[in-house]
């Protein structure tokens, strides 16, 4: 999942914590050196030394060990939430927030050198079908299975998303067109050649696509509407295919 919250920032964070409460405790050792050394009588002044060593070093490690269990804590919800809020319950990819989020940036990112930004967009053919023949549960393991394949057989680096029902994106980096659809038709293949069983029943599954390079002036919204279309076309050409947005 991309932008995941970083365990190693929080550990930093931790001994900087540390470092700040110790240097305070330290800074607060010598105030109260240099007032026993000031203001009082000397029997008392000894007691106010030792305290001032003391007190710091017993108090410190009981508050670092209790506010750090306390971060611990909060840092570990934080990493659950984070992760609810991004990826999708059924298939475990990124969900439609996360693709926004992480498409957007790659796009104000794109560095415009020799390899592009390209959007497939996968729609499940007669997925509705399934259901009805095999039952929700079997629709439910089929959209699993075309997830993992897709994560499996994506080019590397790609952004993986479920958009919602049997709809999903790969956000990729190709060298040109050319490229981009041999990734496609990789995708296809994958998804076609592996057969699927489901409590003994071969589902057959095919996917249709369609597919976009990023073009000068492209929003993510104008990109997946033209990648939207050539999916629509892939869809009207017949299923089982994929069509290069015009
Ligand atoms: P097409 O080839 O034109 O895409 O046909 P289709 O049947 O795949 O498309 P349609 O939009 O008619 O049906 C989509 C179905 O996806 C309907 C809906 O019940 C099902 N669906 C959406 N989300 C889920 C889900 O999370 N689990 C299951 N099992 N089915 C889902
Ligand atoms: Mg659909
Ligand atoms: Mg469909």
């Amino acid at each position: 999942m991309p932008q995941t919250i970083s365990t190693r920032k929080f550990w930093i964070g931790q001994v900087r914590n540390m470092a700040i409460v110790f240097a305070v405790s330290v800074a607060l050792s010598f105030v109260t050196v240099y007032l026993a050394s000031k203001g009082f009588t000397p029997d008392d002044r000894i007691a106010v030394l030792w305290m001032s060593a003391l007190v710091p070093a017993a108090v410190f490690p009981f508050a670092m060990v209790y506010v750090g269990f306390q971060n611990l804590r909060v840092h570990r919800l934080h990493k659950q939430v984070h992760h609810f809020a991004n990826s999708d319950d059924l298939t475990g990819l990124a969900n439609r927030r996360c693709f926004h989020r992480e498409a957007t940036r790659r796009i104000s990112d794109a560095a415009g050198g020799s390899r592009s930004i390209a959007l497939i967009l996968v729609d499940i053919d007669w997925f509705k079908q399934v259901n009805d023949t095999h039952g929700h549960e079997a629709g439910d393991e089929t959209l699993c299975h075309v997830a993992n394949t897709l994560l499996r057989v994506a080019p590397q680096g790609s952004l993986v998303a479920r958009l919602g029902g049997e709809e999903f994106t790969v956000l990729c980096e190709v060298g040109d067109e050319a490229d981009l659809g041999r990734a496609a038709e990789a995708l296809r293949k994958g998804i076609e050649a592996t057969r699927f069983y489901y409590q003994g029943e071969t589902i057959n599954v095919t996917i249709s696509l369609g597919l976009s390079v990023l073009r000068s002036g492209d929003t993510l919204a104008t990109l997946l509407s033209r990648t939207d279309k050539a999916l629509y076309d892939a869809k009207s050409y017949g299923r089982n295919r994929f069509e290069l947005a015009a």
